[in-house]
C-alpha cells in the first residue's frame, strides 16, 4: 500500500465493515503514478438489500432523534475531520490527484457543511395557519425518508460530506455510493460521523458497478430520494428511473462555465483570480470557468497574459510542495481532452500553450498540460460539450447583447463569471445570465450557507445552504378541527 494511503477499503452496511470475501473488486489507482493503491470490494445485490433494510430501520431511529442530538453528531464529526485533516487530505490526493492544499481546502468544505447543517437542523420550522377558533392547521416539514446518494470522483471528500450532511441534518437515513475511483476519502468522512455517535443503521456506504447499484436502490420502495452529482447523460438516466416511483431527485450535473470579461475590467485582478480557478483540480470541476468571452479591446492582451501565467504553473504529483496542478483523475480524462483539443485545432483554434499530454513527474501518471486555446470556433466540439479538463477557451466579443447570447447559448446553466467595473452592467449581467450561480468580479460562488446547483441541463434542486436541507424534507399540512 502506498505510504499515507491509511484507510481500509471496505463497504459499510448496517454497522459492519465488509471486505472482499469473494466479491468482485475494483483497483484503486494513484493517478500521479498509475500505481495500485488497493482493491475495493464491490457490493452484490444481497449487500444492497441489506443496506436498504438498515436504511429503513435507520430512518425510524433518526427521524425520532432530537435536533440537538443530530446537531451534536454533525458538530462532533466536523471536529474529528479537523483533527484528521492531514491524514484525509493525503488519502484524497493519492486517490484523486489534486494537490494537497486543494485537498485540505476540500476538507474545509465538508467541515463547514457539517457545522452549517448542525445549526440548520434546529431550524426546521413549520407554520400555523389562521383558521376559525377550534381548528388547528399546521404545515409541517418532515424528513423525506431514506436517501440514495451517488457521488463523483472529483470532490471525493466534499461531495460525500455535502450529501451526508444534508440527509443527516434533515433526519433521513442514507445509502451513499461514493466513487469507486476515490473511495478512501469518503470512508474517512463516514468514520468521522460514526465516531461522533451516528447510529450505525443511519448511513451505509456501498461501492459497486454504478449502473447495477443505482438501478437496484432506485427500484426499491424503501428509497424515497435520489441525490446525484455527475454527468448530464447519467443524471437524465437516473431521473427517468426515479420517475417510475415519483421519487424526489436532486441532480447536480455538468456545466460549461462562461466567463464574460468586459473592456473596463481590472484585467490583472481578474487574471489573479481566474487562472488558478481554471486549473484547480486540473479543470475537473463542474463550475470550472471554461468559455472565456473577452471584449475585443482587451482580447489580445488578456489571452497573452492568461497564457504567460498558465505557462508558469508547476505540474506534478499533488503530494509535492509547490505543485500548482496535479494529474487528471483517471486515464479516460487525458484521452477525452486530447480528442477535444485535436478537434478544435482541426476547425481553426490556435494553441496558445499546452495542448498535449505530459508535464508530470512520472511516466505512469495521467497528466495533461494546462492549455489555452485562442480564437476557438463555435462549432468546435469543446465549445459545446463539457470538457472537464485543464483547457481555457478564448473568443472575442463586441457588444453586451452578444456576450449574453453566447453565455446562454448552451443547454448548460451551472456557473457563470463576469468581470466589469461598471456597476449597472454588473446588475444587468446578474439578471440576464441563465445559470444557477453567477460570480461577478469574483470566483467565490459557493459556501456552506449558499445554494449550489444548476438550471437547464445542469440539473435541478440545490445542495448546501438552507435549500440543501429543504431538499431532504417533505411538506405536510395537518388540519385538525
Ligand atoms: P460518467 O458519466 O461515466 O460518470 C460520472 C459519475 O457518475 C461517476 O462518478 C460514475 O461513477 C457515476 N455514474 C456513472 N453511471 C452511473 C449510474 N448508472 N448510476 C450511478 N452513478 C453512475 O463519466 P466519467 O468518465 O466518470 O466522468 C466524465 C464526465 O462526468 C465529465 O466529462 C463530466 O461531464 C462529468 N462529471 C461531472 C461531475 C460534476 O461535479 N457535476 C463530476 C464528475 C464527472
Amino acid at each position: 500500500m502506498a505510504e499515507g494511503y491509511d484507510t481500509e477499503l471496505k463497504l459499510f452496511i448496517d454497522g459492519e465493515w465488509i471486505g472482499a470475501e469473494g466479491r468482485d473488486t475494483h483497483k484503486v489507482v494513484n493517478p500521479a503514478t498509475g500505481e495500485t493503491l488497493g482493491e475495493l470490494p464491490l457490493a452484490t445485490p444481497a449487500d444492497l438489500d441489506r443496506a436498504l433494510d438498515a436504511a429503513q430501520r435507520g430512518f425510524k431511529i433518526w427521524r425520532a432523534t432530537s435536533a440537538d442530538q443530530k446537531a451534536a453528531v454533525l458538530y462532533g464529526a466536523a471536529q474529528l475531520l479537523r483533527e484528521r485533516t492531514d491524514k484525509i487530505a493525503r488519502i484524497a490526493t493519492l486517490e484523486e490527484g489534486k494537490t494537497l492544499p486543494e485537498a485540505r481546502g476540500e476538507l474545509m468544505m465538508a467541515i463547514n457543511l457539517f457545522e452549517f447543517y448542525a445549526a440548520e437542523a434546529k431550524r426546521i420550522y413549520g407554520r400555523v395557519l389562521v383558521r376559525p377558533s377550534g381548528t388547528l392547521s399546521r404545515v409541517m416539514k418532515e424528513p423525506v425518508g431514506p436517501v440514495a446518494a451517488f457521488c463523483p470522483w472529483n470532490f471525493p471528500i466534499g461531495n460525500p460530506g455535502r450529501k451526508l450532511g444534508a440527509a443527516i441534518g434533515a433526519g433521513c437515513s442514507i445509502i451513499i455510493k461514493p466513487p469507486e475511483e476515490a473511495p478512501g476519502s469518503a470512508i474517512e468522512v463516514l468514520k468521522s460521523l460514526l465516531d461522533a455517535g451516528l447510529p450505525k443503521e443511519v448511513a451505509s456506504m456501498v461501492f459497486g458497478v454504478p449502473d447495477m447499484v443505482s438501478r437496484h436502490l432506485i427500484a426499491s420502495p424503501v428509497t424515497r430520494k435520489v441525490s446525484f452529482t455527475g454527468s448530464v447523460p447519467v443524471g437524465k438516466h437516473l431521473a427517468k428511473l426515479a420517475a417510475e416511483s415519483m421519487m424526489r431527485t436532486t441532480m447536480e450535473l455538468g456545466g460549461h462555465g462562461p466567463v464574460l470579461v468586459f473592456d473596463d475590467a481590472d484585467v490583472e485582478r481578474t487574471l489573479d483570480m481566474i487562472v488558478p480557478h481554471k486549473f484547480r483540480n486540473a479543470g475537473q470541476v463542474c463550475v470550472s470557468p471554461t468559455r472565456f468571452y473577452v471584449q475585443e479591446g482587451i482580447y489580445d492582451r488578456f489571452v497573452k497574459s492568461f497564457t504567460e501565467r498558465t505557462e508558469k504553473l508547476t505540474m506534478g504529483d499533488g503530494l509535492v510542495a509547490g505543485i500548482n496542478m496535479g494529474p487528471m483523475a483517471n486515464p479516460r480524462r487525458p484521452d477525452a481532452i486530447e480528442a477535444f483539443v485535436q478537434d478544435a485545432v482541426k476547425v481553426g483554434a490556435r494553441v496558445a500553450t499546452g495542448g498535449e499530454r505530459g508535464g508530470g513527474s512520472s511516466d505512469g501518471g495521467f497528466f495533461f498540460r494546462p492549455t489555452v486555446l485562442a480564437d476557438v470556433p463555435l462549432e468546435a466540439r469543446i465549445m459545446n460539450e463539457e470538457p472537464f479538463g485543464p483547457v481555457a477557451l478564448m473568443r472575442p466579443f463586441k457588444t453586451f447583447d452578444e456576450a449574453i447570447e453566447q453565455a446562454n447559448r448552451l443547454p448548460y446553466g451551472l456557473a457563470a463569471y463576469c468581470f466589469t467595473e461598471n456597476g449597472r452592467r454588473a446588475l444587468l449581467l446578474g439578471d440576464a445570465i441563465e445559470s444557477g450561480m453567477v460570480g461577478i468580479n469574483t470566483v467565490g460562488i459557493g459556501g456552506a450557507d449558499s445554494p449550489f446547483g444548476g438550471v437547464k441541463d445542469s440539473g435541478h434542486g440545490s445542495e448546501d445552504g438552507p435549500e440543501g436541507l429543504e431538499a431532504c424534507l417533505v411538506t405536510k399540512a395537518i388540519h385538525q378541527a
